[in-house]
């Protein structure tokens, strides 16, 4: 029979697994925040895309449940109507987006992967929002350079969510800062990078989360003393850091 002591020791081995959706300390917690808060005011369209995305053998990859209605409470709080977002996969970030901001709203939502968007799109139709997602396939980079030239673009953004290649976080805030308006929200995704950033120098880390993690840590410190912003780093999903632009 499993004991107590067993099951502590599975969840603890659960919290190393990477992508593993929550870094609280006890997979009990994160189950109750789930069927208590999430789960049960979870639109219809998110279940469906979040059911759909689990089937996918990249899914690990896919914003949590929690984060999703994170963002989606975030963006009404701030009222946000033009948005972007820098990495989509299935698109369930963006969908978060588009339930959230108003009928005329807009999400610039750019991937270098375009199949996978386009397996979520069909929920996303149906959920009566997709006219407010304009997908660019590509790397997101260049599209910036090209809008950072052009001045009527900036300070236009009220909110940019980013969830994509870890090592250019540093090259998008560079140019994010001049596209989002002053009291408006930058959000970096992933800044706890599964713990790893509080790893020893030695701890076994698989390839991907070790070559990130250097990255992921000098985002950190470079945002810790940008005079331009605000932060807050959250708990959420595997991390992520609010920036709100004060000049
Ligand atoms: N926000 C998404 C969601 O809620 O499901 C998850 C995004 S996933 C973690 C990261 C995405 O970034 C992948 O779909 C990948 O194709 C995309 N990506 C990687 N490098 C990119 C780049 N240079 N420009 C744009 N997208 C990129
Ligand atoms: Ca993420």
């Amino acid at each position: 029979m499993a004991t107590n002591e067993d099951q502590k020791q599975t969840e603890a081995g659960r919290h190393q697994e990477v992508g593993h959706k929550s870094l609280l300390q006890s997979d009990a917690l994160y189950q109750y925040i789930l069927e208590t808060s999430v789960y049960p005011r979870e639109h219809e369209a998110m279940k469906e895309l979040r059911d759909l995305t689990a089937k996918h053998p990249w899914n690990i990859m896919t914003t949590s449940a929690d984060e999703g209605q994170f963002l989606n409470m975030l963006f009404k709080l701030i009222n946000a109507k033009n948005t972007m977002e820098i990495g989509v996969y299935t698109g369930y970030s963006p969908l978060a987006t588009a339930l959230a901001i108003p009928d005329d709203g807009k999400i610039l939502a750019m991937d270098v992967n375009k199949e996978n968007y386009e397996l979520g799109l069909p929920v996303i139709k149906k959920a009566g929002v997709a006219h407010k997602i304009d997908f660019r396939e590509g790397p997101a980079l260049p599209v910036l350079d090209e809008m950072v030239k052009a001045e009527k673009n900036h300070g236009s953004y009220d909110f940019i969510f980013v969830d994509a290649d870890k090592d250019n976080y540093l090259n998008y805030h560079k140019r994010l800062i001049e596209l989002v308006k002053v009291g408006g929200v930058i959000g970096y995704d992933n800044t706890l990078w599964n713990g790893s950033v509080v790893a020893p120098p030695d701890a076994p880390l698989r390839k991907y989360v070790r070559y990130y993690r250097d990255f992921v840590l000098e985002l950190n410190k470079a945002l810790a003393v940008d005079p331009r912003i605000e932060i807050c780093m959250l708990p959420v999903g595997d991390g992520i850091t609010i920036c709100r632009r004060i000049k």
